[in-house]
């Protein structure tokens, strides 16, 4: 698959569902990639990636600011709470934000470097034991926590069980989002962004249909 082909297919499911074409970000999840595959897309006019570790992207996406203008990094890993500061620096957009801990050191550098990037809470919809993210029954609240801090919250963020229907999780992902006004929904990987975006997906993050299989190790 390539990017062409991937974004024809983000298109065409958005008009499936009646809604603009246009109504979907297509953040190409590039960890794990080689550089020349990166750049491949980058010279396509593609200017929007996911990176899901700070060390990683702190690597590699400096070298490539410098040859292309306009990259919209977004942050689709965990965040450890000393890394706060590098990855605000770094990232445009962070989707990972999971605790009231990691939420009152945005906050708080925020206040210092006076930016902050657009923010969306992980919410652990399929309440996985080993899986980041706030359970759906405390995410009201956390949600709540988070405007208090004036954090600027654009949405929310799951990863469904890799063994479920994803469509559930991302049917209760759009419904708590609803309830609290909250118009971001970030759903949907490679196997299965044409049903994130049924459900109302607004930005999809798609690695290997785009890139091929990860280099591991
Ligand atoms: C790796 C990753 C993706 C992309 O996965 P693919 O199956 O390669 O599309 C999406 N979201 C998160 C959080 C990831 O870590």
């Amino acid at each position: 698959m390539s990017l062409d082909d991937i974004s024809a297919r983000i298109r065409a499911a958005a008009l499936d569902a009646g809604r603009p074409a246009d109504a979907v970000t297509l953040i190409a999840v590039s960890k794990m990639q080689p550089d020349e595959r990166v750049a491949a897309v980058l010279d396509a006019g593609h200017r929007c990636f996911g990176e899901n570790r700070v060390q990683e992207a702190a690597r590699k996406w400096p070298g490539f600011r410098e040859t292309y203008e306009g990259i919209d990094l977004h942050l689709i890993g965990p965040l450890q709470s000393n890394k706060v500061r590098q990855a605000m620096a770094l990232f445009q957009s962070i989707h990972s934000v999971d605790r009231p801990r990691l939420a009152r050191a945005i906050a708080r550098i925020a206040q210092e470097e006076g930016h902050c990037p657009d923010l969306f809470i992980q919410v652990n919809t399929g309440e996985e034991e080993q899986k980041a993210g706030v359970l759906p029954a405390d995410a009201d609240a956390f949600i709540a926590e988070c405007r208090d801090l004036d954090l600027p919250l654009r949405g929310l963020m799951c990863i469904p069980p890799a063994d479920e229907e994803p469509s559930l999780h991302f049917a209760l992902l759009a419904k708590i989002a609803a309830r609290n006004g909250l118009k971001g929904l970030s759903m949907g990987m490679s196997g299965d962004f044409e049903r994130a975006i049924a459900q109302g997906a607004t930005h999809v993050r798609v690695g290997s249909a785009i890139f091929g299989e990860r280099h591991t190790g």
